[in-house]
């Protein structure tokens, strides 16, 4: 069956106006099931243009090191994981080296992320839990990586989407809250979020659509006071006012690498 959401949609952004606070359909639940998905399709476009290079911010070179490295950044940043494992990675290159590591070695290369002593135990138990029911590799299935010590879904589909290619939507809490400020679902369990936000995106773009939503929370949608007057988005936004409108004053408020890119898309947008 033909997709009704996939012709009109399948090439416009976000258009680069405003509307006023309040005013937009979701805002005030009259929003349909097709328009939602229409708005989280072209916002997931917009996205692409403003983040072309979102990816995920913790360094690994192999399925096992960002397996590690995601059990690790739980409670953390990943900055601060990206610390530690140069040298956790030096000395624990596969499952039988974590298997029989000493927890007090591990500790005291993982303290920094915070809540070592369980984080390491979790390592020395994954890694032995992949010796002796997977041959010593990183299975792909999530319903294998969910057995795995300290592997969560969120866990899994990082995993799944980063190093296996498999499409994942990863529910961390940055993501949770984007999606309820955009207000694609109103669901608060992880997983049932994860299902409504899938149903509304292409399957082949879940992990993307991942990567960008958390950047664009960490630069742009800030959880205290985000930059509405300078977000991209804005008019797909029914939370828009949420933050400062004023350009000048939201500009302020955009942060990272990107910042230049993303003050001069609205300006490029509106000329096409
Ligand atoms: S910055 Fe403002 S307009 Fe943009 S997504 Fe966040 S709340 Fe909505």
């Amino acid at each position: 069956m033909t997709d009704p959401t996939a012709s009109a949609s399948s090439i416009s952004r976000t258009p680069q106006r405003r509307r006023r606070p309040g005013s937009h359909p979701a805002a005030k639940g009259r929003e349909t099931e097709i328009g939602r998905k229409k708005r989280a399709r072209r916002i997931n476009r917009t996205l692409a243009a403003v983040f072309p290079d979102a990816h995920a911010e913790l360094d690994f070179t192999n399925p096992l090191e960002l397996l590690v490295a995601t059990v690790l950044s739980a409670q953390t940043t990943d900055v601060r994981v990206n610390q530690v494992t140069p040298e956790l990675f030096a000395r624990y290159s596969t499952p039988a080296a974590y298997s029989s590591a000493s927890q007090t070695d591990i500790e005291e290369i993982i303290r920094p992320t915070g809540f070592y002593r369980a984080k390491a135990a979790n390592l020395i138990g994954l890694g032995q839990k992949l010796v002796a029911d997977y041959g010593g590799a990183v299975p792909t299935a999530l319903e294998d990586l969910v057995t795995l010590p300290g592997v969560g879904r969120k866990t899994a589909h990082v995993v799944r989407g980063n190093a296996f290619g498999k499409p994942g939507l990863t529910v961390d809490t940055h993501f949770q809250r984007l999606v309820h400020r955009l207000m694609l679902t109103e669901e608060r369990d992880p997983v049932a979020i994860e299902h409504a936000i899938g149903a509304l995106v292409e399957k082949k773009e879940w992990t993307m659509f991942s990567h960008r939503i958390i950047f664009h929370g960490r630069r742009i949608c800030h959880a205290r006071t985000p930059a509405c007057g300078a977000c991209p988005l804005a008019f797909d936004c029914p939370s828009f006012g949420a933050g400062p409108t004023d350009p000048v004053e939201a500009a302020a408020r955009v942060t990272g690498p990107e910042r230049e890119h993303i003050l001069a898309f609205a300006e490029t947008e509106k000329k096409q």
